[in-house]
């Protein structure tokens, strides 16, 4: 008799999935009316996609927040931690750091303020923060390091995805609802995460002298406005067929909590480049200067001037002056300078640097980097003027053909100075020499292990002789491929053919010599055709018995 639980008959059956309904539905309309059907999906966000995330359905409420989410932190706490991770940016630090704990402060005594009966509400003007400044100069980098520390969900999404659909409200909800994703379906705490949107700069509709997006962008600030300010975001996406079995779903399971998200303690971080607004300030600046009769001593470089930004400016920009006024901690990031770069590479906890030694390190090399190389590199990559992404960019060049051999050398240790970063073919080749002149054993793991997985696979014995193992590392060199591979293709037949020679001689254990190497088709078929032939007589006992 089968253990297995018996279905009784008028047992209820549980209810299907919202995958499951999809699929079903996907399947019908394509056997109904032809072609392929997939029902859209937010990106990010799937309330049903863990188990987690359906159990954690929205079931708190406001007065829960507190277990969810306690703040502490002070400025210098959070500048603090920062300054492990980012380099220079040392106003944007303290101004966001300052932000950030306003906000959230303001948040509880809201909170405090909401429970209490009979108190006058409390005023709470939201400190929205934009951040303007280059490409690849840290901006994200800041905002993903606050959430992380404060621990509290963080979105990141750019603003120009919006703006390209059609249903632009909608959209950006899906933001809001993005965050209860991240916090596991735990609303209260998707109440108090991070928005953070970059490339604002391109929802700019036709301001002073430029082409702008005009409809699309000034509907998509529009509706970001309402975001920013207070509004209550439904948690299931009307629009999206799936959200809203998902509700079907929870409905059906009896959970019954909370189903919009309200924006008011939700903080908003934008940013952008903005290049050409330092046109904008400068013109401003002459006019004002004029006026009162100054002349302009110097050209103040873009930095200076983006550091003088006005509400007017991102007005002439061509933003709406209610988007922009729901934007009042302004940040700027200063452009890198080649300095920078380097001690990016030198102190910064998240460095690239850090990555590289890792990597190299799990293919057995100890690779040293030499502050004169890191100098060189910092210099290239600042001529790339995409900020600390330009890093990746030099570091890349320099290092591929090492990533890419280095592994199948053998070398212990690289050390990566200015004469590597200089002229890396040479370096390189330096390196292969090195590799050759090293005992063949002792610098070739992939040999000894293709020899290892050869016995437990075969029950035969390689001893690879020192000859051949070095023929293997310069022919891998030469070929471009790594050592283990190149075994596996010349030794393909190996395992066919000793396993005759041991069966007709009983060897079990074989020697392998250069000719294996150069020549294996020859090397192996001598050996067959010599364990077949007929040993040589040796004496006259031998041939006629005795
Ligand atoms: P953006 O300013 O365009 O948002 P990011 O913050 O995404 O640029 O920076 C890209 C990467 O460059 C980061 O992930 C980080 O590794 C590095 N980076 C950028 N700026 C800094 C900085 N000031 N200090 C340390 N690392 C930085």
């Amino acid at each position: 008799m089968s253990d297995a639980p018996q279905e009784t008959p008028d047992a209820p059956k549980p209810p299907p999935s919202p995958e499951e309904i999809t699929r079903k539905l996907e399947d019908f309309i394509k056997n109904s009316l032809g072609g392929q059907v997939v029902f859209s999906r937010i990106e990010g966000h799937d309330l049903s996609s863990t188990p987690e995330s359906q159990d954690a359905a929205p079931q708190t409420t406001e007065e829960d927040t507190s277990q969810a989410f306690e703040f502490k932190s002070k400025p210098a706490d959070i500048k603090a931690y920062l300054d492990r991770f980012v380099i220079r940016q040392d106003e944007a630090k303290k101004v966001l750091a300052t932000a950030v704990c306003d906000h959230y402060h303001h948040a509880r005594m809201l909170r405090e303020n909401r429970a209490q009966k009979g108190v006058p509400l409390l005023e709470f003007t939201k400190q929205n923060v934009i951040i303007t400044g280059p490409t690849g100069v840290g901006k994200t980098y800041l905002v993903k390091h606050i959430a992380d520390l404060i621990g509290v969900p963080f979105v990141k999404a750019d603003a120009t995805k919006f703006s390209e659909t059609g249903y632009v409200g909608g959209d950006v909800d899906d933001l809001v609802r993005d965050l209860v994703a991240k916090a596991n379906g735990n609303v209260a705490l998707a109440e108090h995460g991070i928005i953070y949107l970059d490339e604002i700069d391109k929802l700019a509709t036709g301001g002073e002298g430029r082409v702008g997006r005009d409809v699309s962008g000034r509907g998509v600030q529009t509706a970001l406005l309402k975001l920013m300010e207070e509004t209550e975001v439904p948690l299931y996406a009307p629009n999206d067929i799936r959200s809203q079995m998902q509700m079907m779903f929870d409905t059906r399971k009896g959970r019954t909590g909370r189903e919009v998200v309200n924006t008011r303690n939700i903080l908003f971080i934008v940013s952008g480049a903005f290049s050409g607004m330092e046109k904008i300030i400068e013109k401003r600046q002459s006019k004002a200067s004029i006026g009162f009769g100054a002349a302009m001593a110097e050209k103040p470089a873009a930095d200076e001037l983006f550091r003088q930004a006005r509400t007017q400016d991102f007005k002439d920009y061509g933003f709406e002056a209610e988007f922009i006024g729901r934007l009042p901690v302004r940040v700027f990031c200063e452009t890198l300078t080649a300095d920078d770069l380097f001690q990016i590479m030198k102190h910064s906890e998240g460095s690239l640097i850090r990555q590289y030694e890792r990597e190299f390190h799990a293919y057995g090399v100890r690779a040293t980097f030499e502050d004169e190389a890191l100098r060189a590199v910092a210099v290239t990559a600042a001529e790339e003027k995409t900020g600390a992404r330009g890093l990746v960019t030099a570091w890349e060049k320099v290092l591929r053909d090492f990533k890419f051999e280095l592994p199948s050398l053998g070398l212990a240790e690289l050390i990566v100075n200015s004469d590597l970063v200089k002229d890396t073919a040479s370096a390189l080749e330096r390196c292969r020499v090195e590799a050759l002149s090293q005992p063949a054993t002792r610098n070739q793991p992939e040999v000894s292990e293709f020899a290892t997985h050869f016995a437990a696979a075969h029950g035969l014995t390689l001893v690879f002789q020192e000859e051949a193992t070095r023929a293997l590392k310069e022919r891998a060199q030469r070929e471009g491929c790594a050592v283990d591979t190149l075994c596996a293709r010349l030794f393909k037949d190996f395992p066919f053919g000793l396993q005759l020679v041991s069966r007709s001689s009983g060897q079990t254990v074989f020697d392998l010599t250069k000719e294996s190497v150069e020549q294996p088709d020859q090397f192996l078929s001598h050996l067959v055709v010599s364990s077949y032939r007929q040993p040589e007589p040796t004496s006259i006992s031998d041939t006629y018995g005795s």
